[in-house]
């Protein structure tokens, strides 16, 4: 008897995030004298990997970190977060991912990016069924290459895997997804830059999922604290206000709503219930309840 196809594969990013708080940013030339440090397991791929772990499916990740510290640190908050990291690679000789955000008094935050090992994912990895064994929907992200993208989407099709792109962060579509895609999620600046109309608000974000809906079966449009507008090719859109809480903190909401929606998917919910269990699912996150 084979598996049940429930499982979600994510192939995407992982980053070692250092969080800095300090009074202020540091201008050019300034060395300002911090408050406190933290490090925070990060990469859209792999909070969604966990994100989805959490909300109960079946997660793989295919990825890359290099053979250091961090390397270890991220593999290991993969397998506490439930993640099948068997497919994670461990490069010699490269680093892995990492990203430093300075965030001051005021709450403003800057931040530097090193991909890294994220770009050294192997496609030739894509082919093996192994990967694929028991996976029902592929998730990508915007922080891999375009290239790895489109050879996930192609290997995924060819399986009849389902694939969804968190259009984040943004870069223009490229036309050999756009036809590969099945879901569509973007946050309303996404939208607004895909589409290019303005999205302020719910009722935006829902004139730009069925604007977007033209090219993709199913289009996700998440507003903040607005809510979350859906729109599907077949058969018209929705919106749904965000739940009430009281915000500690907005940071990776939508990776924790991607992955929510994905594992609510692979449980079989209907898009309508799958997408009212990731918005709750993001509003606790958003209260620190996560
Ligand atoms: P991103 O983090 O990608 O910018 P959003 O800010 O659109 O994503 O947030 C994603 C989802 O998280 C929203 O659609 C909503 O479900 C939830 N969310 C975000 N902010 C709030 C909030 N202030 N209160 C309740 N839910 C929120």
């Amino acid at each position: 008897m084979s598996q049940p196809a429930n499982g979600v594969l994510v192939v995407g990013s992982l980053h070692y995030d250092i969080m800095v708080a300090a009074p202020h940013r540091p201008v050019a030339g300034e060395t300002v004298q911090g408050e406190r440090w933290f490090p925070k397991f990060g990469g859209k791929g792999g909070n969604q990997a966990v994100a989805a772990a959490r909300a109960g499916a079946p997660v793989r990740m295919l990825g890359a970190v290099g053979d250091d510290a961090f390397g270890a640190f991220l593999r290991e908050g993969l397998s506490r977060g439930g993640v099948d990291d068997r497919w994670v690679a461990t490069l010699p000789g490269e680093g892995s991912g990492m990203s430093v955000a300075v965030s001051d008094a005021s709450g403003d935050y800057g931040a530097v990016i090193v991909s890294g090992a994220n770009l050294r994912i192997d496609p030739a990895r894509l082919e093996d069924d192994g990967l694929w064994a028991g996976m029902g929907l592929l998730m990508l992200q915007n922080e891999v290459s375009e290239a790895l993208n489109l050879a996930a989407a192609r290997a995924a099709r060819a399986r009849g895997v389902r694939v969804c792109l968190n259009a984040a962060p943004y870069r223009p579509l490229h036309p050999g997804l756009v036809g590969a895609l099945d879901i569509l999620i973007a946050n309303a600046l996404e939208a607004e830059a895909l589409s290019k109309r303005a999205v302020a608000g719910l009722d935006q974000a829902e004139e730009a999922a069925e604007r977007l809906a033209r090219a993709v079966p199913i289009v996700v449009v998440t507003a903040g604290g607005d809510g979350v507008a859906v729109a599907e090719s077949r058969s018209g859109s929705f919106a749904l206000p965000a739940e009430r809480v009281t915000p500690v903190s907005t940071h990776g909401a939508g990776d924790l709503f991607a992955g929510a929606l994905a594992a609510a998917l692979m449980d079989g919910a209907p898009l309508r219930e799958a997408v009212e269990r990731a918005n709750r699912a993001a509003a606790r996150h958003v209260a620190g309840l996560g």
